[in-house]
């Protein structure tokens, strides 16, 4: 049968030579590649303190954004979590009430959203089903953990703080069609 790549080596039997069997020309055959390799510009960087530039596109961290005047844009709607190929989302609906017009920027809210992160591959599909601009993704670093639990990210890790100086930049997610969508009036609601 034809070998598929040419790796594949034919084993022999052959008697080894003295040299062969106390192993020094492999010895020296490997501390050679070794050598070659000390002076090469290294592939690894000393992280954290040196960083690489991340791309435009990047996807990481997701936020829940709040409108202009600090409402939470996500109204509960579960298409998001219905676009999650990995099932990474979860949320339980809650009615808004008289007086949290404030708060919720719809009648109906997430009173708990929560996504699994180490379920989520970052495709980004739930940022593209959601009809109110409500979640994106962003280009920070999910943090490494011990444990499996804390990488249940719920509210209060994913909603954006209220403080206006403080919201999360999501100008980079704003595509040319996404901006596009939002000047057509009929979706004004969604601004
Ligand atoms: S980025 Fe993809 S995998 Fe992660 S929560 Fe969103 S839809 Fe699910
Ligand atoms: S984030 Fe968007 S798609 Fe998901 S539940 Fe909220 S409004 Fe719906």
């Amino acid at each position: 049968m034809q070998s598929l790549t040419d790796r594949s080596k034919i084993a022999s039997d052959k008697k080894m030579s003295f040299l062969e069997k106390i192993y020094l020309p492999a010895i020296a055959k490997g501390m050679a590649i070794t050598l070659k390799h000390f002076f090469k510009k290294k592939a690894t960087i000393s992280y954290p303190e040196q960083k690489r530039e991340f791309s435009e596109v990047y996807r990481g961290q997701h936020v829940l954004k709040r409108d202009d005047i600090g409402r939470e844009r996500c109204t509960a709607c579960g298409l998001c979590a219905v676009a999650c190929p990995a099932e990474a989302i979860t949320m339980i609906a809650a009615e808004r009430k008289p007086g949290e017009e404030n708060l919720y920027r719809e009648e109906k809210y997430a009173a708990v959203y929560e996504i699994n992160m180490l379920r989520c591959i970052f495709c980004g599909d739930c940022e593209e089903a959601c009809p109110k601009e409500a979640i994106f993704l962003t280009d920070r670093i999910v943090a490494s953990q011990y444990e499996r639990e804390p990488f249940i990210y719920g509210k209060d890790i994913l909603l954006e703080p209220l403080d206006i100086e403080k919201r999360i930049d999501i100008s980079k997610r704003q595509t040319e069609s996404v901006l596009k969508f939002k000047e057509n009036k009929r979706f004004a609601h969604n601004k």
